[in-house]
């Protein structure tokens, strides 16, 4: 399993006023996506206006954890200093119900893994900065299985 160390220092995040509460749940190691206060719609990235209905009135709501594989890639060569290859990076689509890309840890799934249970974890560099990052749960379990367990 990967640690949840990370060796080398994460690339600053794009900063965008409307993600500050966004990357204070990820440090807290507690991630929250806005949800609309007019229709209940859970979104991801943050905006202004729910896509939806429009509504401006938002909150924010710490998520369930767990996501479910849609796709993936492995990258080979290095783009940056902090992901040497071969870095896999995944979309999953929250329990919530956003898609959500992120890297994956323990390495690329086998062929077929799509619809595989995810879960979020919390990845930390030697700066003290945090990213979510999704690992896997072999077929047939969920992450509350393995929770359990
Ligand atoms: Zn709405």
């Amino acid at each position: 399993m990967t640690p949840t160390t990370w060796p080398e220092p994460f690339p600053d995040p794009v900063a965008r006023p409307a993600d500050e509460p966004f990357w204070q749940s990820v440090q807290a190691h507690r991630m929250a996506l806005q949800k609309c206060a007019g229709c209940g719609h859970v979104r991801y990235p943050a905006a202004a206006h729910c896509p939806q209905c429009l509504s401006e009135a938002a909150t924010w709501q710490q998520i369930a954890g767990t996501a479910e594989l849609v796709s993936w890639c492995t990258f080979h060569r290095q783009y940056l200093p902090a992901f040497p290859p071969p870095h896999t990076v995944a979309v999953g689509r929250l329990a919530e119900g956003p898609l959500f890309v992120a890297m994956l840890l323990d390495g690329a799934p086998p062929d077929g893994a799509a619809g595989r249970a995810l879960s979020i974890d919390y990845v930390t560099d030697p700066e003290g900065r945090v990213l979510p990052a999704f690992r896997q749960h072999p077929a047939g379990r969920d992450a509350k299985e393995e929770e359990t367990q």
